[in-house]
């Protein structure tokens, strides 16, 4: 049997295991295709969930990634509300949560991530909750509106944005961050008093250096989150926004390697020829950085979509690109390119104070990262120097009045 007439059968119906079903299509496979996805609706973008429909700005079908008629037309067998339980590598078998048990010659681990919950007293009162799936996005909409009070367990980029779409509604919001700044994982100190700058001139109260110990409810409702000093933080919603973890337990269990997530190569092979994983589930290679490490983000779902499908259907492998990721903030898009791996300096061009400027990650001369406000040609270009390699005139670079295709030239 050749690769294009294999059964695959992908395990988890998110960003990129919807993807590459399509895809695979698209570069003419024409084995059967099984998508099986633990939440009862076709796979969809979760950006929007704490940004555009967080605030009502975007409907549930602008979610989809496909209309469901795409899925049928396209022989392409979905299955909704159905947890794939283990992995038989031997008989190449899958164990499913509907007592079925499913053959597949390639299967692709596609389970993504759950968002990381706290084990507090009171983190199971009604009103406290994370924010992941579509059915998580509901119920914060629900609870959000004029007058409430919304607490932000965790100062990163959800947190944030939910906060940003909480003032939209009309409902307060505090913030509620264990390190001394927010955003301490994964942006630069100069980046994080931008954005606290900017939340708190729109009425968004934080508190850094906080220790969240749990939750306090009335009725079995939560009414505030409780802090190690003593303080209570009254609240009609509590978001919990603390990071995630991989879903790779079937991996694990299955004996395939993991590090902080499944192990995969540059065509998304486990150490297994006949598994695949893509997406926030992995721990790839970023040969930009000769190192591998996790990605959360559309990029990396899309990516690893297209080297699964592109190995699975004969193609050459994608070329090499360097990571992006972004978020949406009030009048704010921040777009980040690269990774800020091995860095000794930062350098800043462009104005903070008119919100428009980008903070670049040098290596000596050459641009490991850039987290660009509100300035896309230094995201663009930015990008296409960190995948080049090429080593920028940092004067230059630090001039405004120099346009980057300048920069890069
Ligand atoms: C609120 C929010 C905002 C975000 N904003 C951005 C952004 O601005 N930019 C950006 O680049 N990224 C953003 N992300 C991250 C991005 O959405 C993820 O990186 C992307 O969804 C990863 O795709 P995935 O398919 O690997 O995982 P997922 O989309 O999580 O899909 C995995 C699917 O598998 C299912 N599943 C898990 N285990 C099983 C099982 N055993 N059996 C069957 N099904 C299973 C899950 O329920 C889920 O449906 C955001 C994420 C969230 C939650």
């Amino acid at each position: 049997m050749s690769q294009l007439d294999a059964h695959v059968v992908i395990l988890g119906a998110g960003h990129a295991g919807g993807t590459l079903a399509a895809l695979l299509r698209q570069y003419g496979h024409t084995g059967a295709i099984t998508l099986i996805g633990d939440e009862p609706i076709a796979p969809y973008q979760r950006p929007p969930l704490s940004k555009a429909w967080l605030k009502g700005e975007a409907d549930a079908d602008s979610l989809a990634l496909k209309p469901t008629e795409f899925y049928p037309a396209n022989r392409i067998d979905f299955r909704p509300n159905v947890t794939a339980l283990s992995l038989d590598r031997a008989a190449k078998t899958v164990s499913l949560s509907d007592g079925s048990s499913l053959a597949y010659d390639i299967a692709v681990i596609a389970t993504g991530a759950r968002a990381i919950q706290l084990p507090l007293p009171g983190a199971d009162l009604e009103g406290v909750q994370v924010l992941r799936t579509a059915a998580d996005a509901e119920k914060l909409k629900a609870a959000l509106g004029p007058g409430k009070h919304l607490a932000v367990v965790g100062g990163g980029y959800i947190g944030l944005e939910a906060a940003a779409s909480a003032r939209a509604l009309g409902a307060e919001a505090v913030v509620l961050e264990r390190e001394p700044r927010i955003l301490a994982r994964v942006a630069v100190e100069t980046l994080s008093s931008f954005f606290q700058a900017y939340h708190e001139a729109r009425g968004v109260t934080f508190q850094c250096s906080v220790n969240v110990t749990g939750f306090e409810g009335k009725d079995g409702k939560v009414t505030g989150v409780t802090l190690s000093d003593g303080r209570v933080v009254p609240c009609d919603i509590a978001l919990v926004g603390v990071g995630a973890r991989p879903n790779d337990a079937l991996a694990k269990d299955a004996g395939l390697p993991c590090e902080r997530g499944i192990v995969v190569d540059l065509e998304a092979r486990t150490a297994d020829p006949s598994i695949f994983a893509i997406g926030d589930v992995t721990y790839r290679p970023l040969p930009t950085y000769d190192r591998s490490f996790f990605l959360e983000s559309v990029f990396n779902a899309l990516d690893q979509a297209k080297q699964a499908a592109c190995a699975i259907t004969g193609r050459a492998a994608p070329p090499v690109e360097a990571p992006w990721n972004w978020s949406d903030q009030y009048d704010l898009k921040l777009q980040i390119g690269g990774m800020p791996f091995d860095a000794d300096t930062t350098l800043v061009r462009g104005d903070i104070a008119a919100a428009k400027f980008a903070i670049f990650h040098l290596k000596g001369q050459q641009i490991q990262a850039v987290e660009a406000v509100n300035a896309p040609p230094e995201f663009m270009m930015g990008r296409q120097l960190i995948a080049n390699r090429k080593p920028v005139d940092l004067v230059k670079l630090a001039d405004p009045s120099i346009s980057m295709k300048e920069v890069a030239a």
